[in-house]
């Protein structure tokens, strides 16, 4: 399994690192991609990705709602950041409605200087959007080269649709496998094979069993997968081996 996107420099996830580790693999995760939400949280997430080559990489960027505290001239160092071998996309960035503490306008100013950081660096981005889909995928047919992923997907089968139409992948989290969610469990259903990313989200979003009673940590994204396995009519082997290859050809891991 892989993580497809956590956040492993949160304190709560980095003051335990080696048991989360350890925990993950014994969970059967073998790679775990760790998403940074500003510059600072960026040099954290390389020097993780120097300690654990073999376990773990990086997305690096701005989080929409961190953007107010940024200039565009904040994305030069995020730049250099990025000639290490261990970051393979950029993010998380995008659009973000639904808490709306951050200006719209500068949201947008940050969201498109590092989608052409993106497409600079040749490399695939993390999106957040929250209830923001429609400006976010309007904003993304200005790049229509670069490969996107709409991490912790939970909105409807039309707005899954207008992702899937775009070229683009989305990834599930701990909501997914929540006992009162059937309808995304159903938009879940109807999404092509190839699209599906999973991940924990770590360490927010706790998926059942497990739910409201532990920090979210890789380890979990087992439980993510098995709904997965269930909702597509998979084992677990063949879902397992369906969203790693899908992680691998999204951020282009050998
Ligand atoms: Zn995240």
């Amino acid at each position: 399994m892989i993580d497809s996107h956590c956040h492993l420099t949160d304190p709560r996830l980095l003051e335990q690192i080696d048991t989360v580790l350890d925990r993950a693999l014994q969970a059967g995760v073998e790679l775990i991609t760790t998403i940074a939400t500003d510059p600072q949280d960026a040099r954290l997430a390389i020097e993780l990705c120097h300690k654990y080559p073999d376990r773990i990489r990086c997305a690096i960027g701005i989080h929409p709602n961190e953007s107010d505290k940024y200039s565009p001239e904040s994305i030069d160092p995020l730049k250099e950041m990025a000639t290490d071998s261990s970051v393979i996309a950029v993010g998380e960035t995008g659009l973000d409605y639904y808490w709306d503490t951050v200006d719209r306008r500068q949201q947008h100013r940050m969201f498109e200087a590092q989608l052409q950081l993106a497409q600079e660096l040749h490399k695939p981005v993390v999106i957040h959007s929250r209830q923001a889909i429609t400006d976010t995928l309007a904003v993304l047919k200005y790049y229509p080269e670069i490969r996107c992923v709409f991490h912790c997907f939970t909105g409807s089968m039309s707005e899954a649709d207008q992702i899937i139409e775009s070229g683009y992948f989305l990834g599930f989290t701990g909501p997914v496998t929540f006992k009162k969610n059937d309808a995304l469990r159903e938009v879940l259903r109807k999404v092509p094979e190839d699209r599906i990313l999973i991940e924990t989200d770590g360490p927010y979003l706790s998926p059942e069993p497990v739910r409201g009673k532990k920090v979210c940590e890789p380890a979990f994204v087992q439980y993510v997968l098995s709904t997965v396995a269930k909702v597509k009519d998979l084992t677990l082997d063949q879902a397992d081996r369906l969203t790693s290859t899908n992680t691998r050809r999204f951020y282009w891991i050998e």
